[in-house]
């Protein structure tokens, strides 16, 4: 969910689409240009169906956005760091740089966006029966003909509007990931003062509610007509796949704020390799493998001139250079420099490391005070912690 193209910036947030909103604005189209509009609308010719069904995808999409936009604008109120929001499968995503600092946050936070859709929705509707014209008696006693007999305007308006609201109230289901998950921990958290409680009771009701739509799903590929859902085949698979989401979504969520309960305030020195080998940046690769990597054990080996790192060499480095050309290829030429490294401080804490050896992808990062190597920071023993001290 972190890739996709950048469409724009609106008040300092870029907007990112992920190449997986096409499927579902694909989706949207078809089942309004081929079942929901020809059914409204029998003496609609079919590009009148379709295209006003591509409209109105396109339109849920902006809705979405703006959902995404009132988050990220509260979030910013209450301080956060807001970088970016990205549109993609299941709707949209604000990102968030560290958690909310307190309840409050959190709680205005979380419910600003279904306000923001029920708020569209009902304006939608309104702008949509102004755009339908008055009523006529007749109309109430046959729907079929009323539906007929409104303009594309008037039909996206109405779809639209319903639409939001449907969104604000299935975004507002107490279980985390969804927004009233996120509501409810708010509550929890403030009542309780214990955010782990909190995210664990949201987290609970998230993959319950995950579950529910799951087994709703099963019935319904199995031919059964369940309340809210209907029944088909197609609906009964995507319910699936989206109870399964929320389902996922719901279990990290709370791992995370284990894992990151877990890392912060330990100092990443605490944690670090201090007996690390070096080497000079003219000492020959097979040296290097032979002196240092086999020997030693170690999967890296830094690089250091008058006491100063230089950078850094990997065994993915080495492995870049045929093996015959070991005994003529120093160092320097195949080591990550310096000043493309991630290093980290001593002081700071495992937290950061984590993040930061998650986004560089290198597996250890050096610990670095004043350009001098204190020590190297390795995956494997943050994961060693984390499976020490995150229980329960
Ligand atoms: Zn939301």
């Amino acid at each position: 969910m972190d890739s996709g193209i950048k469409i724009g910036r609106i008040f300092g947030i870029d907007i990112f689409l992920h190449w997986s909103l096409l499927i579902i604005v694909a989706l949207i189209t078809a089942s309004l240009g081929m079942i929901a509009f020809p059914n409204w609308h029998p003496d609609w010719p079919a590009w009148l169906a379709w295209s006003t069904g591509a409209i109105a995808a396109v339109l849920l999409v902006a809705s979405i956005l703006f959902h995404e936009m009132s988050h990220a604008l509260v979030g910013r109120r209450w301080g956060m760091h807001v970088p970016r929001i990205t549109l993609f499968l299941f709707g949209g995503m604000a990102h968030l740089e560290s958690d909310a600092p307190e309840w409050r946050a959190e709680f205005w936070m979380a419910i600003a966006g279904p306000l923001a859709s029920l708020v569209l929705g009902f304006a939608l509707l309104t702008a949509g029966n102004i755009a339908a014209g008055p009523v006529e008696a007749q109309a109430l006693d046959d729907p079929q003909a009323y539906l007929a007999s409104l303009s594309p305007l008037a039909t996206v308006l109405l779809w639209l509007g319903t639409i939001n609201i449907i969104l604000a109230l299935f975004n507002m289901v107490p279980g985390f990931p969804l927004d009233g998950g996120r509501v409810l921990r708010a509550i929890v958290w403030g009542v309780t003062g214990d955010i782990r409680k909190a995210t664990h009771a949201a987290s609970m009701l998230g993959q319950l509610f995950g579950w529910y739509l799951i087994a709703n799903g099963v019935l319904m590929v199995l031919g059964v007509s369940v309340p809210l859902f209907g029944t088909g085949l197609v609906g009964g698979l995507w319910l699936i796949f989206i109870g399964w989401f929320i389902n996922r979504l719901a279990v990290t969520g709370y791992q995370q704020l284990l894992t990151q309960r877990a890392l912060t305030g330990i100092p990443v020195s605490r944690l670090m390799q201090t007996g690390t080998q070096s080497a000079g940046p003219t000492l020959t690769l097979d040296r290097l493998v032979d002196e240092i990597l086999l020997p030693r054990g170690q999967r890296a080996v830094p690089i250091e001139e008058d006491n100063r790192l230089r950078g850094l060499v990997s065994l993915e480095d080495i492995r870049r250079i045929d093996r015959n050309e070991w005994a003529n290829t120093p160092a320097s030429t195949v080591m990550t420099p310096r000043d493309q490294l991630r290093t980290l401080a001593p002081e700071a804490d495992l937290e950061e490391a984590l993040r930061l050896l998650g986004s560089s992808g290198f597996n250890q990062a050096p610990v670095v005070y004043q350009d001098q190597l204190l020590g190297m920071l390795r995956r494997e023993d943050l994961l060693h912690w984390l499976a020490l001290h995150d229980k329960d």
